[in-house]
């Protein structure tokens, strides 16, 4: 061969050698496996790392771990984390800009997932469904690409099962509030049997009276038994059994349509905010969580393969550490009352524009003002003040938070939807986080380490140690390039990954960037 033809034909290969992403449909993965840990902070990898032994050990060994990953929106809390992960939509766009908002529509507060058009299936409580997604999920664009499979979502909580797997999910299952798996007529009009069978089992007595890691809980009996088990590693071992389970069952990732199944743990959460991060259970809990993770993939492993698996693994948010431990240590922080807060901006409102009732929700840093704050004074025939503007408002509201104390950066509504918004990172995560239909109209950010509870800790803020969370890619090496990857990332940036990985179309709402630097 001549070296014309040979140049030639390298060109020719070149050009038409097809992208990482364009993957062959024998190289497409048969199961998708999304872990999310709730409050796992970035530093657990870090402070006990060197214990692991099991699926984190693999992970970090194995894996494209991404160091500097971050939630670029806040409020950072369950619900828009797990809405997050598998749309890469910020609450701006996903609908689910809290883990409960004010719904204007229905007058009332509502839970991010509460659905009063579906039914409980498992036990008697509220329906729950992903009818506010506004967006669509790496799932929903499987199941729509032909290549799809099933896909399903697992939790103790109901958001952290339904948020992640979509709308078009074949199911999410999550823990009832006396220790059943439930779900809801949003999916299928009854359990499946051998849910139903799980759940004559009943797989939680087995913890009634037992003792976690110097935590014991109440006989089962106990009214505090279920709350109480939240904060152990044991609540942890139900999802992973019933997620086994469910694997077997539904035949996951045995043929060449793709399966996603995402599975979040949340014993993490619950022992975080009630004991603090820095206690020695929290160490336990990393190793049951390594442990447990190691399981899990072992048997996505065993049925798609190792080279037809794909992991993911990230959580839903950080925490900060309790206020008397960054104290004790010199650092900033202390606990606020948000009912003293709303009290100075009633009080401020009253004198600016006559008596009435102006704040009608607030949390998760949104604080939610009447469009008709007069109404009690002209339904009993009174002369209502003067009218005033929904923007008056939110400057005297805004204003006067701005002189609280450790009040760090306040947001008006009208701010926020001019398109001239700019600022620094966490500008951006403010905005990235305020939709305008379910957010508040004044947006309030404190100094970081300052939290409204008054024991134990939380997450919610802009801050670092709520938005670094873990990252970690894991797969056949056609797919994943293992590796340490540092520069900053979000977490936004999942599901535009994933899509490139399955070939897939991106979901309606993805607002990140597929992490090109991990593929090979
Ligand atoms: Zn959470």
């Amino acid at each position: 061969m001549n070296m014309r033809v040979l140049t030639r034909l390298l060109l020719a290969t070149s050009l038409f050698l097809p992208a990482a992403s364009a993957m062959a449909a024998e190289e497409r993965p048969r199961l998708v496996l999304t872990i999310v840990v709730d409050q796992m902070r970035y530093d657990y990898l870090q402070r006990f790392g060197a214990e692991f032994s099991g699926g984190l050990k693999r992970l970090l060994e194995e894996g494209a771990v991404f160091t500097n990953a971050h939630y670029e929106a806040a409020p950072t809390v369950t619900a828009v984390g797990h809405a997050t992960i598998l749309s890469g939509a910020t609450p701006s766009v996903s609908g689910i800009p809290g883990n409960a908002f004010y719904d204007r529509t229905a007058g009332r507060q509502v839970q991010s997932i509460t659905d009063v058009d579906v039914s409980a299936l498992g036990e008697e409580g509220t329906g729950a469904s992903p009818r506010r997604l506004a967006v669509s999920t790496v799932g929903d664009e499987l199941k729509l690409s032909g290549h799809g499979g099933k896909v399903f979502g697992v939790s103790m909580k109901d958001r952290s099962a339904i948020l992640p797997a979509g709308r078009a999910a074949d199911a999410a299952y999550w823990f009832g509030d006396r220790g059943n798996i439930v779900s809801s007529t949003w999916y299928f009009p009854a359990l499946p049997q051998w849910v139903q069978d799980y759940n004559a089992t009943q797989p939680a007595a087995r913890f009634g009276g037992v003792e976690w890691a110097g935590l014991q809980l109440p006989a089962l009996n106990d009214e505090d038994f279920y709350a109480r088990l939240d904060e152990t590693a044991l609540a942890d071992e139900l999802v992973l059994e019933f997620a086994l389970l469910l694997m077997e069952q539904e035949d996951l990732g045995s043929d060449a349509a793709t399966d996603l199944l995402s599975v979040s743990f949340s014993a993490t959460d619950y022992l975080g905010h009630s004991h603090g991060i820095d206690v020695p259970q929290m160490r336990a809990m990393m190793l049951s969580v390594d442990e447990k993770i190691g399981r899990l993939i072992d048997a996505a492993q065993q049925r798609a393969g190792r080279n037809a698996l794909l992991v993911v693994l990230t959580a839903d948010h950080g925490v900060a550490r309790r206020p008397e431990d960054n104290a004790a240590d010199g650092l900033p922080g202390g606990r606020y009352e948000a009912r003293d807060e709303r009290r100075a901006v009633e009080e401020a409102l009253d004198a600016a524009f006559g008596a009435g009732d102006y704040v009608i929700g607030s949390g998760e840093m949104s604080m939610y003002l009447s469009r008709a704050p007069h109404a009690a004074a002209v339904a009993d025939g009174a002369t209502p003040p003067a009218p005033v503007s929904r923007a008056a408002m939110e400057q005297v509201a805004a204003a006067t938070l701005r002189q609280l104390p450790k009040v760090a950066r306040v947001y008006t509504r009208t701010e926020l939807e001019s398109p001239l918004f700019g600022g620094d990172r966490i500008d951006q995560r403010v905005r990235n986080g305020f939709n305008a239909l379910g957010s508040g109209d004044v947006i309030v950010v404190h100094e970081p380490g300052w939290m409204n509870r008054p024991a134990g800790t939380t997450h919610g803020s802009p801050w670092a140690y709520d938005s670094h969370v873990p990252l970690i890619f894991w797969g056949p090496g056609s797919l994943v390039e293992p590796g340490r990857y540092h520069g900053a990332v979000a977490i936004h940036d999942i599901a535009a990954t994933l899509a490139t990985l399955l070939n897939i179309a991106l979901p309606s709402g993805s607002m990140g960037r597929t992490l090109d630097e991990m593929l090979p």
